[in-house]
């Protein structure tokens, strides 16, 4: 397999510790998740001791900061995990799933209440439980200021009605970082609420079968009168849009190196294959036609990561509520979804038949790359950002 030539790497990502931690993901997904994933794409969920396992690698935790259990380093760090897990031949899905607490626990982060990081932040680091975040619900995702799932102050709880949907980990979380309404319409009245398995009135409403990610467990949720101590409330009350909106740059970014990372991987395969496959009496790649495709993968393949990389840097070395930086992530995703989209389509075609068997590689990340133009912000509602922060 052919990967990414290291000296073609601007040099933060290559630093020995960088390149070590790329080793050891590496070697990890290949000897504890590659012989595994068809099972557990049949399971449709991950085993929660590939939680512990993952932490106990010195990966799970990569991007939080030690003093909170985290194992360090930045977003360039957290992006190198992604790109070995998808580039060693394990999947997208898998670091939704794996990796949820990504975009579940950050915000409790930020917001620094001591009681809720050890509760929830340490012990998910740990690999010993699985947060989600819940904020999509039946009636809209994109519009996340109209929210509807209402929490009431009742004495020492919020009282929750409502329901959340396409929850990433859902059926299995021990908690779900819950947006909420606890003030009036619009983005000035949403909170963000810890709400616990077990919790009387808080249900899994059902698990979810989909097109891609299938070793990623989704789920509706519902809220029926759940009483949730006040204490669980992440930051102030109506504080929350801030902290979601805070951390949409962070996931935007991770679903952009999904995004490169599983067109790389689908160019690998699709070489090795057309290296191997004879038509005509002649090996595949003899003919002009298909190496001028690979070339054209690579091209938007490496473009997709340039925008990326690049945006993952200034989010490193800045802020994620700079304007700036918040587009550059937008621009990242959107280009990223647009390579990935094609690319695994070409490797597909590349492969033929093989390329439609749900035995092949390949048939996995075509099936999962489909969510990434839709997840953490649909394409056309990037695109009305850019266009916002763009003064256009
Ligand atoms: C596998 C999977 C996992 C997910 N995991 C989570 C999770 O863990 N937590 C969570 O909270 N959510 C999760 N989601 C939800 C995801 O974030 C939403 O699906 C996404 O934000 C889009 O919302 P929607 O599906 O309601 O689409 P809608 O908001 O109904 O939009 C439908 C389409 O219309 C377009 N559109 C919307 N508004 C406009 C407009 N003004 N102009 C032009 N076009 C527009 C959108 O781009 C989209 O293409 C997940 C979704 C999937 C499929």
């Amino acid at each position: 397999m052919t990967t990414v030539p290291e000296a073609r790497m601007s040099t933060a990502w290559t630093t020995p510790e960088r390149l070590a931690l790329r080793e050891s993901v590496t070697r990890f997904t290949q000897s504890e998740i590659v012989p595994h994933l068809p099972q557990w794409e049949d399971d449709g969920r991950l085993p929660r001791e590939l939680h512990a396992a993952a932490a106990k690698a010195g990966f799970l935790a990569v991007g939080f900061p030690e003093e909170i259990g985290g194992a360090g380093g930045d977003q360039i760090d957290a992006a190198i995990v992604s790109e070995a897990i998808i580039e060693a031949g394990g999947s997208s899905g898998v670091i939704a799933s794996l990796l949820t607490h990504g975009i579940a626990t950050p915000h409790i982060v930020d917001a620094g209440q001591a009681d809720l990081i050890d509760r929830f932040v340490r012990p998910t680091l740990a690999g010993e439980m699985i947060g989600s975040l819940g904020i999509t619900e039946p009636g809209g995702g994109s519009d996340v200021a109209g929210i509807t799932t209402r929490a009431v102050r009742d004495g020492d709880h919020y009282v929750v009605n409502g329901a959340k949907t396409f929850i990433t980990s859902g059926t299995r979380a021990d908690f779900v970082t819950t947006a909420v309404r606890t003030g009036d319409k619009g983005f000035g009245g949403i909170s963000l609420l810890v709400v616990e398995k077990g919790t009387p009135g808080f249900e899994v409403a059902r698990p979810l079968r989909k097109m891609g990610w299938h070793c990623s467990d989704t789920a509706e949720l519902s809220f029926a009168d759940a009483r949730v101590p006040v204490g669980n409330l992440v930051g102030e009350e109506n504080g929350g849009f801030v902290l979601i909106m805070q951390q949409f740059v962070n996931e935007r970014l991770g679903l952009a190196v999904q995004g490169y990372a599983t067109a790389q991987r689908a160019l690998d395969l699709a070489v090795a294959y057309a290296q191997q496959r004879e038509t005509f009496g002649k090996p595949l790649i003899t003919r002009q036609v298909i190496r001028h495709k690979l070339v054209e993968m690579r091209q938007r393949t490496d473009a997709a990561r340039a925008v990326t990389r690049n945006a993952l840097e200034r989010a490193a070395a800045g802020s994620t509520s700079d304007p700036s930086v918040i587009l550059d992530a937008v621009l990242a995703k959107n280009t990223a979804v647009e390579a990935v989209e094609w690319v695994v389509n070409e490797s597909v075609q590349i492969h033929g038949g093989a390329g439609y068997m749900r035995e092949s590689e390949i048939d996995r990340h075509y099936r999962d790359a489909r969510i990434i133009g839709i997840g953490g912000g649909a394409t056309e509602v990037m695109k009305d950002l850019a266009a916002k922060l763009l003064g256009y």
